[in-house]
């Protein structure tokens, strides 16, 4: 299953930083995968994807696919953000829990204030500079 996309006319106010093991999650998310590694020792997964494992420091990862589909934990609405997001406020954001287990924040995109425990799905936003990616209601 591939991710939706969504153009965004502006700059992304804080790039992430890349290095040379997220450029291969920077690539898929480019072609609409949506991906992490997991632990070749513990079996578990962490995002956002490292190249080692936070929870058994095993240096043995694999990348897997990830759905893109998750629930809303929580969300809440940012009106006083750090200098580098001034131009962006209010914005929400929210902690989905995908549907592999894993827990994870990020920018959360609609415009009414979502139920909690809807279904999301992990959209890839297309900024004029670069790639981020977001979660909306399903
Ligand atoms: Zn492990």
């Amino acid at each position: 299953m591939t991710l939706a996309f969504q153009t965004i006319n502006r700059l992304r106010a804080f790039p992430p930083r890349m290095t040379e093991f997220t450029q291969r999650f920077w690539r898929g998310l480019a072609t609409g995968h949506f991906e992490t590694t997991r632990c070749d020792d513990c079996g578990r997964l962490t995002f956002p994807p490292k190249p080692f494992c936070p929870h058994c420091w095993s240096h043995k990862i694999a990348w897997v696919p990830l759905s893109g589909r998750g629930k809303l934990y929580s969300q809440t609405v940012v009106h006083a953000a750090p200098a580098v997001f001034q131009d962006e406020v209010p914005y929400r954001v929210g902690i989905v829990d995908l549907d592999e287990g894993l827990r994870i924040a990020t920018r959360m995109l609609a415009d009414v204030e979502p139920k909690l425990d809807i279904a999301v799905e992990i959209v890839v936003l297309n900024y004029r500079d670069g790639l981020l990616f977001a979660a909306r209601p399903l």
